[in-house]
């Protein structure tokens, strides 16, 4: 905001999609070409031009609402002016062909054209301009136009009619900032005062979005770290510091935390916030039916418009409004959230619509740079962005699409790749050859060519996946780094482009953005959470304490080797200690083992003897077999087996469940896999500690994360019981966090004093 009000920017492009998109929502347009294949197939096209042809001209006009003041801006793709006429082109890259082009793209992008000649016609007083629509098939690098000369008051009529919307839509915007920026800066913290720790959580995190500074967080459970993180991020979306927030989670049911902290900070607060979701999650309809499409998605955008206008009545906007809104004007509630994303105060989203290169939607908003990302339970970043920008291809899919291709000498160029891939399984390079990268992006262009002439809608779910699948990969092999690894499999024939260190993707989005502060229960060892997200130290770091009494956690360690070759020799020693400890101390105990195989080796003697009820995770993917585990664990006494680092070990919050212990069998490395080795040996020539960061980091992250289920409260107490002799290294005693002072344990008197002096705290 500037002393003269509020200020914008705001693009030709978005201009002309905000006033001029009319019908249906066409499910083709949501996919289209890259940014990088875009601008290459414009740089093709503007070199055939003639020499007095301009590329790339810039162009501003300045517009006065009551409340703010804006700025439109582009650039023309085109601009040739003789002393006969001016001719302005904008060019746009396609998969389509002219009868396959969805009539509703058109219309928005001729508006656009149209735009930039009615901008034009202002600056230079022209009676008439000659506006060119171009469009680039990529595939065959064709061209088809549509080209139309146009009087100067019919292109200053279309920009003084979205002119006026515009500035109006602004105004209404402006007067929801004029309500909730006061607000925000009135809102005090929600509680008389701050748990231990949580101030400077929050004090660190004001300071670094003050001075544009990502940040690093290492905020133990308890510490109350959502509100103390959302609440001085608000403040500077009040003070302007930032236009949006978006707050990322792992899990949906991460969700539920901003919800419980907004509650706490004020339900009247006038803060527009939307939950982005998958459009399974969002609308339980949704499997679009061929013989009865969607009636929401038809003439979409003839109804968006009042659907808009109604938002801009809403200063406090949450689920249900969108719903309600959604609902009275029969609109698709998943492409409406994306339609109002611009206009909302908070995000809350998962990590993929920000990082992940095919889901990212942070760009939609328009501002990127006036983004500060707040990224909670980070802990799992590095191993979510490895999927992001990783890539695979099982040869299976290949099959599939050879089987139902109709065009015979597509057939054959499917057949083809697929004998190029072989011989690559067969004899592996280190990288894809130019050749092989060429081909995979030719045939993937000419799969989808195929795909938008057919009527995909009849399309099996497998075929859709095997199309979007191959393309995904082909643009991963035309993307690659030095860094990526090629990885196959023989059986089944599969081939994997992997991404050992996501860091330098991370900074790159990063830094497109105002800051991100990244923050967990568990972000240590610091230096390995450090180097997984950014090449670079963060400027903003901090390791805070638990703010729970160190006495409440007793940590005993068994020396037994657990190492995969000595499991079946352990379990005997291990069960010992489970019955000793049940004896001494029955209660509810949280066991994780790094393998179902493990775990029921461990338990079988238990069951024979029926010394202690047991409790054991669901092998499959069952909703309700899930919820009646979770439900168990209620129960006043049990021994739970669960699997280290899986749903029921990391992923439940057992706040209404007090535990009296848990128990981890092993270190919870990763096993070893091609990709752990390449990871291994990335870190190693970087410098860094190649095994640690592959292996020991990892496991360490997830004991941390499993024993982190039991003091969520200051009232809790417990007992942490590590099982492996490896945690009496002192290399494995350093990395664990300082409170837990970890005491040996070498047999079942060792234990019983322990609990004693336990008891006795
Ligand atoms: S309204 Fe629901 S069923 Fe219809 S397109 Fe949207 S998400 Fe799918």
């Amino acid at each position: 905001m500037t002393e003269s009000g509020f200020t914008f920017r705001v693009s030709v492009q978005a201009l002309a999609r905000f006033c001029c998109q009319r019908g249906d929502l066409n499910p083709a347009t949501e996919r289209s070409p890259t940014a990088r294949e875009g601008q290459a197939g414009h740089q093709r096209l503007q070199a055939q031009r003639p020499p007095h042809y301009q590329r790339e001209q810039a162009i501003s006009l300045e517009f006065q609402g009551q409340l703010c003041r804006w700025t439109l801006a582009g650039r023309m793709d085109g601009l040739a002016q003789t002393a006969e006429e001016t001719l302005v082109e904008e060019i746009k890259t396609t998969y389509c062909s002219a009868a396959t082009l969805p009539p509703e793209q058109q219309t928005v992008h001729r508006a656009q054209a149209r735009l930039y000649a009615a901008m034009l016609c202002q600056h230079q007083d022209l009676a008439r301009v000659r506006v060119q629509l171009t469009y680039l098939k990529l595939d065959d690098d064709t061209t088809f136009a549509f080209d139309e000369t146009e009087s100067r008051d019919s292109l200053l009529a279309l920009l003084g009619d979205c002119r006026q919307q515009y500035t109006r839509w602004l105004d209404a915007h402006c007067r929801h900032l004029q309500r909730r920026n006061p607000a925000l800066e009135r809102a005090g913290f929600p509680f008389a005062s701050y748990r231990p720790g949580q101030r400077s959580l929050s004090v660190a995190l004001y300071r670094a979005l003050r001075d544009g500074h990502s940040g690093l967080y290492h905020a133990p459970t308890g510490l109350g770290k959502t509100l103390a993180t959302l609440f001085p991020a608000l403040k500077h979306l009040g003070a302007g510091t930032v236009r949006q927030i978006w707050y990322l989670t792992a899990k949906n049911s991460g969700h539920n935390s901003v919800r419980q902290a907004l509650s706490r900070l004020n339900e009247g607060l006038p803060l527009r916030l939307l939950y982005l979701q998958a459009r399974e999650r969002q609308c339980a309809g949704c499997s679009p039916d061929p013989a009865t499409p969607c009636p929401a998605r038809q003439q979409y955008f003839d109804r968006l418009p009042a659907a808009r206008e109604a938002f801009q009545l809403h200063h406090r906007f949450h689920e249900a409004e969108l719903a309600a809104l959604a609902r009275k004007y029969r609109l698709c509630p998943h492409q409406l959230s994306r339609d109002l994303l611009p206009w909302v105060d908070l995000v809350v989203a998962d990590y993929n619509y920000v990082f992940d290169p095919y889901s990212r939607l942070v760009d939609s908003s328009g501002h990127p740079r006036q983004i500060a990302v707040l990224l909670d339970e980070a802990h799992n970043l590095p191993e979510r962005a490895r999927e992001m920008f990783s890539e695979d291809l099982a040869l299976a899919r290949l099959t599939t699409l050879r089987r139902r291709v109709t065009d015979a000498p597509l057939k054959r160029r499917l057949g083809r790749l697929q004998r190029t891939l072989r011989a690559i399984i067969s004899e592996p390079p280190a990288h894809l050859t130019e050749a092989t990268v060429e081909q995979l992006g030719l045939t993937a262009q000419a799969v989808l060519d195929w795909f938008s002439g057919e009527t995909w809608l009849l399309f099996p779910e497998e075929l859709f996946e095997a199309i979007m699948g191959l393309w995904r990969f082909a643009q991963k092999a035309h993307q690659a780094t030095t860094e990526d690894a090629l990885i196959t499999w023989e059986a089944p024939p599969r081939i994997e482009l992997f991404c050992p260190d996501p860091a330098p993707h991370l900074d790159r989005v990063r830094a497109e953005l105002h800051s991100c502060h990244y923050f967990s229960g568990s972000l240590l060892p610091s230096e390995f959470f450090q180097r997984s997200i950014s090449r670079s130290p963060l400027p903003t770091q901090l390791v805070l304490p638990s703010p729970f009494p160190p006495r409440h956690q007793c940590t005993l360690v068994a020396p037994i080797n657990t190492r995969y070759g000595q499991r079946e020799q352990s379990v005997p020693r291990i069960t010992g200690l489970l019955q000793a400890l049940w004896r001494l101390r029955p209660g509810r105990y949280l066991m994780a083992a790094p393998s179902y195989h493990y775990l029921n080796a461990i338990v079988a003697p238990l069951v024979a003897a029926a010394e202690l009820p047991l409790l054991l995770q669901p092998q499959t993917r069952d909703a309700a077999q899930r919820q009646a585990f979770l439900q168990a664990l209620a129960q006043p006494a049990y021994l739970a087996g669960v699997i280290a680092g899986g749903l029921f070990a990391e992923g439940i919050d057992l706040e209404q469940v007090k535990l009296d212990g848990v128990i981890i069998i092993g270190t919870c490395q990763p096993p070893p896999s091609p990709q752990r080795a390449l990871i291994h040996q990335h870190y190693d020539s970087d410098g860094q500690r190649g095994f640690d960061f592959a292996y020991r980091y990892p496991g360490l992250n997830k004991v941390i994360q499993t024993a982190g289920r039991l003091i969520r409260s200051e009232q809790d107490r417990g007992l942490v019981l590590l099982v492996d002799d490896r945690f009496c290294h002192s290399g494995h005693q350093a990395l664990l966090p300082a409170h837990w002072q970890p005491q040996i344990v070498q047999n079942s008197q060792d234990l019983a004093r322990c609990l004693k002096a336990f008891g006795r705290e």
